[in-house]
């Protein structure tokens, strides 16, 4: 990602404008297609629950369930995967300009929760000098 994008609250809805989108968006990449159970590891026999269960997955050789957020930053956690995108993205383009509540009123959700998901997107942030790597899923 170039530095200093510009990116507007409005881009960022048109592309993730829902919970699926932005589950979607990080199953991929997570996933890239291939989905691996978060328990064991395993990718054969992984089958995906439906209806209202969709976006979560059971392993056929552990028998435990698991979603996207299992391991990840996201995890207990209830804001849909979206407003999560929408968040980081905030988090690192204004980084300490972006108080938790100017996050929590772009978002749409409290001033505590957006207090908690900046702590967490920074702790999962990598200083790398000029680039900014996130390291979402490796924890
Ligand atoms: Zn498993």
């Amino acid at each position: 990602m170039e530095e200093n994008v510009q990116i507007s609250t409005k881009h960022l809805f048109d592309h993730f404008p829902n919970a699926e989108s932005g589950r979607l968006y990080f199953e991929r990449q997570r996933w890239n297609g291939r989905i691996v159970c978060a328990h064991c590891g395993a990718d054969d026999k992984i089958t995906a629950r439906k209806g209202k269960r969709a976006g979560y997955y059971c392993c056929g050789s552990c028998k435990e369930e698991f979603s996207v957020r299992t391991n990840t930053i996201f995890e207990r956690s209830h804001v849909p995967l979206h407003k999560w995108i929408h968040a980081i993205v905030l988090t690192v383009s204004m980084h300490h300009e972006l108080s938790s509540t100017l996050l929590a009123a772009q978002i749409g959700v409290t001033q505590k929760t957006a207090w908690k998901m900046q702590a967490r997107i920074r702790d999962a942030l990598i200083d790398g000098g000029d680039d900014v790597e996130l390291d979402l899923f490796s924890q």
